[in-house]
C-alpha cells in the first residue's frame, strides 16, 4: 500500500519541489494550499514534471473545521507543514498577522492529525532559529538565540509546539512523532524549469534579486554591506539547492513511516556545510551563466548575520541524505527558471 503524504502549502516554492520529489519517490502527494502567496504556476508545473493532475485541495489551515474535515477525509500517513507566511520584513510590520496565521495554521494541522490517527509531523524550520551564531558550522546542538522578528519567532515558536505535542502524546494512541528540519539558504529551481520561486514584488532574497536584475526586471543588485569580517567583506551563508532539500524531506518522511526515528522529535540541519560569500555567489553567477550582472556594494541590511553555514554530518548519517549539487548547477537552473519565466 502506497502511503500518503500530505503537503501544506505544497504550491508553494519549496513545497511544490518537495511534492514531485515525494511522488518520484513512490508516495502519493496530498497538496492543500490556500493560494494566499502564490498563484498556480507552481501547481500547474508539478502536474506537467509528474504527467498526471495532482490531488489539490484549497483550503486555509487557520480554518479548524476545515483541517479537521480534510484529515477526516482522508488517510494521512503523514503531513510536512509548509504553509506559513514567510515575508521576515512585513513580519515586523504585521506581527499579530503572522503570529495568528503561522501559529494557528500549525496548531490546527496537529490537532487535526492527533484527531485522525496521523502520526507523522515534519514542520520545515530555519536556520534563522541559531541567530548570529557563536560558533559555525552550527550543529542541532548549536544554542537556538532569541528571534529577530515576528517570522523569526513563529518558527521558533512551531519547533516549540511539535515538541511539546511529542511529549505530550508520547505513548498514547495519539502519539505524535515530529522531525523538525533546519533550511539554510534554499535556492534555484527544478531543472526542467518548470517549477521554482515566484517572489511577489521586490525579492528580499538574494537569488531572486540576481536573476532579475540579469533579465533586466530590476536596474541594480544592491550587495548588503563590503565591511563584514569575511575573507572578501561579505555576509556567508550555506545556499542549498531546492531539489537536494526537497530530497531531504523524501529521507525524513521515509524515517518516520518505517519506525527508524530514535526520539520521538529530531531535529535536522539541512544544509550543504559550504559557506559562501555573496559576492562568491554573484562571481559564480556570471561565470556559469555567461551574463554580466550590474551591482554595487550598498550599506548593511539590519539584523543580516555575518556568517552562518551548517554541519550536516546528523543529516548525512541518521537521514543517509547529502546535498549533492554545486552551486553553479544551481545557479544555472535558477538562470534557466528566470528566463523562461520571462518567455526567454
Ligand atoms: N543580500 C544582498 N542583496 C540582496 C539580498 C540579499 O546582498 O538584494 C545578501 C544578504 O545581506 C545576505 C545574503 O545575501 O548576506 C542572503 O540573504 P537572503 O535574504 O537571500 O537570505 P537570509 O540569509 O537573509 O535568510
Amino acid at each position: 500500500m502506497k502511503k500518503t503524504v500530505l503537503v501544506s502549502g505544497g504550491a508553494g516554492f519549496i513545497g511544490s519541489h518537495v511534492t514531485v520529489e515525494l511522488v518520484q519517490a513512490g508516495y502519493d502527494v496530498l497538496i492543500a494550499d490556500n493560494f494566499s502567496n502564490c498563484d498556480e504556476t507552481n501547481y500547474k508545473g508539478v502536474c506537467a514534471i509528474l504527467g498526471k493532475e495532482m490531488p489539490l485541495v484549497k483550503m486555509d489551515f487557520c480554518d479548524a473545521a476545515a483541517a479537521d474535515a480534510l484529515f477526516a477525509g482522508h488517510k494521512i500517513d503523514a503531513v510536512i507543514h509548509f504553509a506559513a507566511f514567510k515575508a521576515v520584513g512585513e513580519s515586523v510590520e504585521k506581527p499579530l498577522m503572522y503570529y495568528r496565521n503561522n501559529l494557528e495554521s500549525f496548531i490546527n494541522v496537529l490537532e487535526a492529525a492527533k484527531a485522525h490517527g496521523c502520526h507523522n509531523v515534519l514542520f520545515s524550520s530555519s536556520a534563522t532559529v541559531y541567530g548570529e551564531p557563536e560558533k559555525v558550522p552550527v550543529t542541532e546542538e548549536s544554542p537556538r538565540q532569541p528571534a529577530t522578528s515576528p517570522y523569526g519567532n513563529t518558527k521558533q515558536m512551531c519547533e516549540d509546539i511539535l515538541n511539546d505535542t511529542v511529549r505530550s502524546t508520547e505513548g498514547s494512541k495519539e502519539e505524535i512523532r515530529g522531525i523538525l528540519l533546519r533550511y539554510f539558504n534554499p535556492i534555484g529551481a527544478h531543472p526542467s524549469a518548470l517549477i521554482g520561486e515566484l517572489p511577489r514584488g521586490v525579492p528580499n532574497n538574494l537569488v531572486p534579486f540576481i536573476t532579475q536584475t540579469a533579465i533586466g526586471r530590476r536596474e541594480c543588485l544592491s550587495i548588503f554591506g563590503n565591511d563584514y569580517p569575511t575573507a572578501d567583506g561579505t555576509c556567508l551563508r550555506d545556499y542549498i539547492d531546492i531539489v537536494d532539500l526537497a530530497k531531504a524531506h523524501v529521507y525524513a518522511v521515509r524515517r518516520m513511516l518505517e519506525g527508524k526515528m530514535k526520539k520521538g522529535c529530531e531535529v535536522f540541519n539541512v544544509g550543504t556545510g559550504r559557506p559562501v560569500s555573496v559576492l562568491e555567489l554573484v562571481n559564480a553567477f556570471e561565470k556559469v551563466n555567461g551574463v554580466k550582472l550590474n551591482w554595487k556594494f550598498a550599506p548593511r541590511r539590519a539584523g543580516d548575520v555575518t556568517a552562518i553555514w551548517a554541519d550536516p554530518t546528523l543529516a548525512n548519517n541518521e537521514l543517509g541524505w547529502k546535498a549533492e549539487r554545486s552551486v553553479e548547477q544551481t545557479l544555472a537552473a535558477a538562470w534557466a527558471w528566470e528566463k523562461r519565466l520571462a518567455g526567454k
